[in-house]
């Protein structure tokens, strides 16, 4: 009997803990399972703030697949997805093509730039670990250069500006805060020139989320030098800074770094590759199929998913990507099997969000409504992420790559 083709795309938590929930479920000789991924580690992309920051070394951030995965049941390579053509049940890669008889697409996000000028070409995103070692790079060159130029030509070379004040602009500031003082004292330079703005359109950070919460963290970086610029919508972005305007007045602001992390989308690649999407994602079918194609599941950010509660889509988390694939993997044994009786609904079980303050603050709600402030959330937050790692790669992987400093 012919063994199916089961092809898994991208290797973040949704591909990743697909492909070792299936090698956990499945006999090496019940499927052909294939990994592809565009390097040859994984990387916990909730960790990238802290790389783009300098406040971690982003080894810590990532994981060689060989490390997690079994060669005799999964065959791992590293190539760059070009496009998928669903209807010849084929993907090509840069190097190559693979036909499938199952297909899981975990390609991950990207950032959403929404046509703003220039952003593309001039801001930086913290997307993976190339931008973000890019970003801290940056960073400290900025520094390194500020007292070698002229006084009238370096105040933008200490301006930081962070577009949005979502969960990533906050994490990455809350970083920034803890980072800059040590930039200041290596460089000689008073951290009263350092200029740390953060651009929003809402009129409130975090926008949604809940009030109290929002002012503790609020208070907590302007307290650290954060000015918070409300209901202020990011127009352009050139090499000299950003354009800003609110209420009609337009301002620029001279910054020699920009890092956009005012909205991420799906992969591109999806949507070239012919799916129906919304911001680069596939709505997807109560057990996380493609609509229209019974053999192609699609997982983690490249998934819609609508909240029938308040009928809108749950936000792009690692937390739902890492449950998704759960069931897909659940569901990818069932059809190889051929018990489709068995096939699953996703149901997302959202525990909390908790948003770190740097190292050592936090807060959250878990448990549904339980607020957390402070130590206590940074320790849950460390918590939920060696969670996972137990979860991929059990003790070992804990003590190879977790958060293990509480305090
Ligand atoms: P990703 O993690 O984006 O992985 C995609 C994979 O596909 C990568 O390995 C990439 O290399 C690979 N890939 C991409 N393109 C190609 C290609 N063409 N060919 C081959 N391989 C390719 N969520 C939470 O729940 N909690 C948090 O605390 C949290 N913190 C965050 C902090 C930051 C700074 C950011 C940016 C996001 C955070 N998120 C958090 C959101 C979370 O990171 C995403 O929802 C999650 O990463 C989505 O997982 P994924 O598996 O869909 O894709
Ligand atoms: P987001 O879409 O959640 O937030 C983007 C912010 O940018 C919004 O507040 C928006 O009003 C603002 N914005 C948009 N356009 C703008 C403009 N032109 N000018 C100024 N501001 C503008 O994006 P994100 O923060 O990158 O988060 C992406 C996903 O990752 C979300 O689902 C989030 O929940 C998740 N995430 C979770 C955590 C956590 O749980 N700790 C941390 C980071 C990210």
């Amino acid at each position: 009997l012919k063994r199916p083709n089961v092809v898994i795309l991208g290797a973040g938590y949704g591909g990743l803990m697909t492909a070792v929930n299936l090698q956990r479920t499945l006999g090496v000789n019940e499927a052909n399972i294939t990994l592809v991924n565009k390097h040859d580690y994984h990387y916990q992309s909730t960790w990238l703030h802290e790389g783009a920051a300098g406040t971690i070394h982003h080894d810590q951030i990532r994981i060689p697949i060989k490390d997690v995965i079994q060669s005799n049941k999964i065959d791992f390579v590293k190539d760059t997805v070009v496009e998928i053509n669903p209807k010849e049940k084929k993907v090509k890669l840069e190097n190559g093509e693979l036909s499938y008889d199952y297909l899981v697409i975990g390609l991950g996000f990207e950032a959403e730039t929404f046509g703003i000028k220039g952003l593309k070409e001039y801001a930086f995103s913290i997307a993976n670990i190339n931008s973000a070692r890019l970003i801290r790079e940056h960073i400290d060159y900025c520094f390194a250069r500020y007292n070698n130029e002229p006084e009238e030509k370096r105040d933008e070379l200490l301006t930081f500006v962070v577009g949005g004040a979502g969960f990533t602009g906050i994490e990455f500031l809350g970083e920034l805060v803890n980072r800059i003082p040590q930039l200041c004292q290596e460089f000689d330079i008073d951290r009263k020139k350092v200029r740390l703005i953060c651009v929003e359109a809402a009129p409130t950070p975090l926008p949604g989320f809940n009030q109290q919460l929002v002012e503790y963290a609020m208070d907590y970086l302007e307290q650290r030098g954060v000015e918070f610029k409300l209901g202020t919508i990011i127009k352009e972005c050139s090499p000299e800074g950003i354009i800003v305007s609110k209420d009609d007045e337009v301002e620029e602001i001279k910054a020699k770094t920009v890092v956009w992390a005012a909205g991420v989308r799906g992969n591109s690649i999806v949507e070239k590759s012919g799916f129906e999407t919304m911001r680069g994602r596939v709505k997807v079918e109560p057990d996380l199929r493609a609509p229209g194609y019974e053999d192609v599941f699609v997982v983690g950010d490249c998934a819609l998913l609508i909240n029938e509660e308040i009928n809108r889509p749950y936000p792009p988390t690692a937390q739902i990507a890492i449950q998704m694939a759960d069931t897909c993997a659940a569901n990818i044994a069932a059809l190889v099997r051929g018990k489709e009786e068995e096939i699953q609904k996703f149901v997302p079980n959202i525990r909390g969000t908790v948003c770190s303050l740097g190292h050592d603050d936090a807060m959250g709600i878990i448990f549904g409504n339980r607020k957390l402030y402070g130590t206590q959330a940074a320790i849950m937050k460390k918590i939920i992420d060696n969670r996972y790692l137990w979860k991929l790669g059990g003790l070992s992987l804990v003590l190879k790559k977790g958060k293990l400093k509480f305090f």
